[in-house]
């Protein structure tokens, strides 16, 4: 650095070009790498509330999904808490409880297959409710649970319990449907939310898509899910490999934060202060795949 004047008693700091280059490195954040058995999306099939939703969904262990469908909001929320100090393996039943049946229709599913597989829940015809009011609403669509079925399972998973809150259509509402949120419960009680990484859909390694979770009350541990539908990435990219979109050789392995974007590598990502995408200002990053595996991480 320079202590310079510039004209008559003016003072000024220059600094000199390598300074320019010795940026700051943007703090790395600490990880955790986990598993989680759950992994829930919707298909592509036509949904609504009328006439139902076919879920697609993979869990490594026996599990039992939930639906409930129309879950007023307030409830969900007294929900959501009482999972966060619910005794495992009773979650449910403390998530049920807790939503104090203010919702309208509700579905069980055992699910055994550790495969893909496709569920479909829907409101019986004869109950005879095909939207849940006029705008606006306080009541969410389809809120699921999906909780291990076996209680030997609970050992092997941190992550024991996850809730997805959908959006479904209906006529008076008509956006399509989607996912508004999705939460993963540790057997400790903490609740992380799952967001999407966005990154290029096209990997020959892993089509997958990836979620990025942060807890809202433990900022120093962030887990993230490989595995997790991806239906709103890749629009940011259509490149037929993953690399990295500054150097274009090395393998896409920094996700930054806060906007998420997964497209640099290792060594370009300590060399940058915005994002490459869209221009954001880093504050922080994590590296994708510490070990370069695919499994699941925090
Ligand atoms: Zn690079
Ligand atoms: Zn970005």
């Amino acid at each position: 650095m320079v202590l310079g004047w510039v004209g008559f008693d003016v003072q000024a700091i220059l600094r000199n070009s390598d300074e320019e280059q010795s940026l700051l490195p943007t703090p790395e954040k600490q990880m955790v790498q986990v598993t989680n058995p759950f992994t829930l999306e919707l298909t592509s099939k036509p949904a609504s509330v009328a006439d139902g939703v076919w879920l697609r969904l993979r869990c490594l262990e026996s599990s039992v999904l939930s639906c409930f469908w129309g879950c007023e909001a307030s409830s969900v929320q007294a929900a959501l808490k009482a999972l966060q100090h619910s005794p495992q393996p009773s979650s449910l039943q403390c998530f049920q409880q807790a939503l104090d049946s203010q919702y309208y229709y509700s579905q069980t599913f055992q699910i055994c297959d550790t495969s893909w597989t496709e569920v479909f829940t829907h409101i019986p015809a004869e109950q005879d409710i095909t939207d849940f009011g006029p705008l606006p609403r306080r009541c969410y669509p389809l809120v699921t649970v999906l909780t291990l079925a076996q209680e030997d399972a609970l050992d092997t998973y941190t992550i024991v319990a996850s809730v997805t809150v959908l959006h479904v259509p209906d006529d008076r509402y008509p956006l399509s449907a989607r996912v508004l949120f999705q939460y993963l419960f540790t057997q400790q009680g903490s609740m992380y939310e799952l967001k999407p990484l966005f990154m290029s859909a096209d990997s020959e390694e892993d089509k997958a898509e990836s979620r990025n979770s942060s807890s809202p009350d433990e900022n120093s541990s962030t887990p993230h899910s490989p595995e997790l539908d991806s239906e709103d990435e890749g629009q940011w990219s259509d490149r037929s490999e993953r690399d990295c979109v500054v150097c274009q050789n090395d393998k896409v392995n920094k996700v930054l934060l806060p906007c998420r974007h997964t497209c640099v590598c290792e060594n370009c990502a300590l060399h940058l202060q915005h994002c490459p995408v869209c221009r954001a200002f880093i504050i922080e990053s994590f590296i994708l795949r510490p070990n370069n595996t695919a499994t699941s991480s925090f």
